[in-house]
């Protein structure tokens, strides 16, 4: 889901959210969301929200902060019926607004929804423009208040239809759950860009972001929901249809990465063992002499047992996380993100001090967290830091829901490696290659979206979103001063 506060905040790319959505009367659905949402708190942190029908009428509840703040016993037990869905968004500068938490909900002439987007559009000013001329209003400027409006618009020709209608107008990365007063419905866009999977506990359905969510529930992974795929729950059990034919899928690399939860499985593969298998790679394409291994809490430590495994230097723990912070990335200044980053780890100078170590880390964005870190681990005594990335240099902007900056914040869309180890102060810097990447998902290159490495966008990017971004980078060079 993307949201902003004017018009061209509007179609910057600012969430990955995360969405749950179960079907089944007797059980205690809120419940049953609720939990399934706390496995996906790392995804959003922002807001929380939940949409309950009892098969008459839609409850919505939703409000800023997360699923602990927004929901207790009290308010769950007002959210009663047989259907539910559950968001969690996360945020950035300038869109922490109530009016963009989700569930989004729209009413139409024979009934009502409410909608819950995991993804990011790329053509949502078209669109909102084209739905004002008919005389829409919104009341927020996300794309999924876009998406719900487009689908409530044609809900006269029967829910499905007018979700296959909308299905042919918007574009980008979307992976959306939609309830009704009767029925589950999902979508997931032609290219598969956010993930979005089916479980089955019992005889009921659920289907959600992550299969972390269907862990906690007790509930069985069936499988994935196709590209294109329209999928309907009711009375009458699953019903799926191609609403609209798939396109080369790009599922999002950084899903892999980072993004997602280790104990998820995308593609079949587990996580954790694909971050274990990045590290075992980067180890063999950029060897070292060291004495202990770290790995950056939490995404960096299954690359940085994998590259001691490889390597045969001990792994230590040398960093230890201070777990109820949140993730850097959610505090909106640059100032605030920087205190935020010693708030987050703590090093452990007795395992450090003297030491010859390699610090694996996922990714190296804006180079703020590596810079201040090794600032750390020299300061608790590290004799040499080598830093290792268990990803290829990201270059590009994301345009499909996950906040990886402007191009001109990225530092290594700005500099050389060489340049970038100087920076953070590392005594040398290596990065993952695609190759080793691909390798380490078990899956080829063709089946993922790697835009943020390459600039290969798999749907193309309108040249005014992209003018839009670089007015986002200016406005936020000014306002960080
Ligand atoms: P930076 O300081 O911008 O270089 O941030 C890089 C750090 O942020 C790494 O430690 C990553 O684990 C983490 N990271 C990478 N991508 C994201 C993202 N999209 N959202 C939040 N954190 C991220
Ligand atoms: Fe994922 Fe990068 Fe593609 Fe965005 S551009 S969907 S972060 S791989």
């Amino acid at each position: 889901m993307n949201s902003g506060i004017d018009c061209y905040h509007s179609d910057k790319p600012e969430e990955a959210c995360g969405i749950f959505g179960i079907y089944a009367p007797g059980e205690d659905v809120s419940k049953l969301t609720y939990f399934g949402l706390h496995a996906l708190q790392h995804r959003g942190q922002e807001s929380a929200g939940m949409a309950v029908s009892d098969n008459q009428s839609i409850i919505i509840y939703k409000d800023m902060g997360l699923i602990t703040q927004v929901f207790d016993e009290r308010s769950l037990a007002t959210l009663q019926g047989r259907i539910a869905i559950g968001h969690v968004r996360y945020s950035t500068t300038g869109s922490n607004h109530w009016e963009n938490a989700q569930p989004v909900y729209k009413t139409f002439s024979s009934g009502s929804l409410a909608l819950a987007h995991n993804g990011n559009l790329i053509n949502t000013q078209e669109l909102r423009n084209n739905l004002r001329k008919s005389g829409l209003r919104f009341r927020s400027t996300s794309d999924s208040e876009v998406i719900a409006s487009l689908i409530a618009s044609n809900a006269d020709k029967g829910i499905g239809n007018a979700i296959k209608e909308t299905m042919k107008h918007i574009r980008g990365a979307y992976s959306v759950l939609i309830l009704t007063e009767k029925q589950l419905l999902a979508m997931r866009d032609p290219h598969g860009i956010r993930p979005l999977v089916i479980g089955k506990l019992g005889d009921h359905f659920i289907i959600t972001s992550e299969s972390c969510a269907l862990d906690i529930v007790g509930a069985k992974y069936i499988r994935d929901v196709s590209p294109g795929e329209l999928v309907i729950i009711g009375e009458d059990g699953l019903r799926s249809e191609e609403s609209i034919r798939p396109d080369k899928l790009s599922l999002c690399i950084f899903e892999f990465i980072y993004f997602a939860r280790p104990d998820t499985k995308l593609y079949g593969k587990l996580l954790y063992n694909a971050r274990e298998s990045m590290g075992l790679e980067l180890a063999k394409e950029a060897p070292c002499e060291a004495d202990l291994v770290i790995g950056v809490p939490d995404s960096g430590i299954p690359s940085a047992i994998g590259y001691s495994q490889q390597s045969g230097i001990p792994y230590r723990e040398g960093l230890v996380k201070n777990r109820y912070i949140g993730r850097t990335f959610i505090q909106p200044t640059q100032v605030i993100r920087q205190t935020g980053i010693k708030l987050k780890l703590n090093p452990l100078s007795e395992v450090i001090r003297d030491k010859r170590i390699v610090v694996i880390d996922d990714s190296i964005v804006r180079g703020n967290t590596s810079k201040k870190l090794i600032a750390m681990l020299r300061e608790a005594g590290a004799k040499e830091i080598h830093m290792r990335i268990s990803s290829p240099p990201v270059k590009w902007p994301c345009f499909y829901g996950i906040d990886t900056a402007d191009q001109g914040q990225l530092i290594a869309a700005n500099k050389s490696i060489e340049e970038i180890c100087d920076f953070i102060g590392a005594d040398s810097l290596s990065y993952l290659s695609f190759e080793g990447l691909v390798k380490s998902t078990e899956n080829e290159r063709e089946n993922f979206c790697l835009a943020c490495f390459n600039g290969d966008y798999p749907v193309d990017i309108p040249e005014n979103l992209k003018i839009t971004k670089l007015m986002l980078e200016k406005e936020q060079r000014s306002t960080d001063g």
